[in-house]
């Protein structure tokens, strides 16, 4: 056993911890949970916890269903929603095959992969999401549209708001379970709230966001209200992105910084967003992957619905931020387009992947935008060499069937799976007659 461990069964004991949930992440990115008893950790540790996988998305066919959990005992924390004594706690997890090997089918799996490729290369990929979400009344209302919790607007503070009250009650528990936010303020949406964490390394963050969003949602119950993550539950409002921050370091050194370069970009930096933007559309059914993500990404609203870069230039779907112009740690580079309904784990390794690809490649980073790209007409935009994202669901699937990074970033097995439940997402959408068409042609058709 090593030293963590330790400190794990040690604090059990004296915390007086009855439950321990392993938690661990489906392909679709919902968070599932196994509760172990304490007394069955240290073998859980030593060999895993075995549990019958068939029965999660994507994990497993039925043939190879036997899985083990390792608990990661990094990630041990205390849930503080749970009660003090006796106290519940949770770490992740890794899942096993029977004989000991990660399972392909687990989206930690495949971003720890994108890790230690970069890792092969002395680089440490670093990441820091802009998380929003709506706040709504638990009643939804009498036309069935959820109802915001207020109606203020972007950096609005809202004397008394519920919002604001939430914004405390749920940054202090997630400063509880060790997770630092840098940054939270109403966004434009009413009821929209936007809480940025702060950077670290993409697996860390990844899980942080698995807590966030679970945080976020008992918070708002226990207050009576709830929070989506839906990225866009109100056509005429804007819609909810996770605007990811990322860097690469090689040990201390942030390898996106050159002295004197053009917005202090070394060519590392350049490269990296040139593949990211390159391979955009293809990794966009997994930045994206609800039918309803691409109402956001076309809704306007600051959400970027074409491929291209620019500082400060908040239609672009890469972003440059200029805040501390001179802070060789701080540069770094914008990504615009995820939501915050994606698998952090599954986005964060193919955007790695593909900003590998571009140093790997040496791909040319094209020219900035600086107008508003939203503003230009096709024609325009054709002539700049910007291209769109895909328009729907299905033009994403279509384009990532395609994609050889994506088959090898995911694995053959993640690949496959999350293509069929995405091909089928996409059919049970189709076969709807929805309120728009009705109202659109049945008296007139
Ligand atoms: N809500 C916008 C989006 O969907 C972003 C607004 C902002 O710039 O923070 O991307
Ligand atoms: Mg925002």
């Amino acid at each position: 056993m090593d030293r963590q461990q330790e400190f794990v069964l040690r604090t059990i004991e004296e915390r007086d911890i009855r439950f321990v949930r392993v938690w661990f992440t489906d392909v679709l990115g919902t968070l599932k949970s196994v509760a172990v008893a304490p007394a069955e950790l240290e073998g859980a540790f030593a060999e895993g916890i075995g549990f019958d996988g068939s029965s999660i998305e994507g994990l497993a066919r039925v043939y190879e269903s036997d899985m083990l959990v390792r608990p990661d005992a990094s990630t041990f924390q205390v849930l503080p929603w749970r009660g003090e004594r006796p106290g519940t706690a949770r770490m992740f997890a890794d899942i096993r095959l029977p004989d000991g090997t990660p399972s392909n089918a687990d989206p930690r799996n495949v971003l720890q992969r994108a890790l230690s490729r970069a890792a092969e290369q002395g680089l440490t990929f670093y990441t820091h999401p802009e998380i929003e979400f709506y706040l709504f009344e638990e009643q939804l209302g009498p036309n069935g549209q959820p109802i915001p919790v207020d109606n203020a607007g972007f950096f609005d503070h809202v004397p008394r708001g519920a919002a604001h009250d939430f914004r405390r009650a749920a940054i202090s528990m997630l400063e509880t379970m060790g997770i630092s936010v840098e940054f939270s303020h109403h966004e434009s949406g009413p009821g929209q709230n936007e809480i940025d964490l702060r950077y670290a390394d993409a697996l860390s963050t990844a899980d942080n966001i698995m807590t966030f969003r679970t945080v976020v949602k008992e918070v708002a119950l226990e207050r009576g209200i709830f929070a989506s993550f839906m990225p866009k539950p109100l056509a005429l409002q804007p819609g909810s992105g996770m605007h990811t921050h990322v860097s690469l370091f090689d040990g201390d050194t942030n390898a996106f910084f050159e002295a004197g370069a053009p917005y202090q970009l070394s060519r590392t930096a350049r490269r990296f967003i040139a593949g990211v933007l390159k391979h955009a559309p293809e990794m966009s059914a997994v930045t994206n992957q609800w039918v309803n993500s691409y109402k956001r990404l076309w809704g306007g609203a600051e959400a970027p619905a074409h491929v291209c870069w620019g500082h400060n230039n908040r239609s672009a779907m890469v972003r440059i931020p200029m805040y501390k112009p001179m802070k060789r740690q701080a540069t770094r580079v914008e990504i615009r387009s995820l939501d915050p309904a994606c698998n952090p784990y599954l986005a964060y390794a193919v955007i790695l992947a593909a900003g590998m690809k571009g140093i790997e490649g040496e791909y040319d980073l094209p020219p900035e935008a600086e107008d508003d790209v939203w503003g230009l007409t096709d024609r325009e935009r054709r002539a700049m060499g910007i291209d769109p994202l895909p328009a729907s669901l299905d033009h994403a699937i279509h384009l990532m069937e395609e994609s050889e990074l994506m088959a090898e970033t995911l694995g053959e097995h993640v690949f496959e799976f999350f293509l069929r439940n995405k091909k089928a997402e996409w059919a049970a959408y189709r076969e709807q007659v929805t309120p728009f068409e009705l109202e659109q042609y049945l008296d007139r058709l």
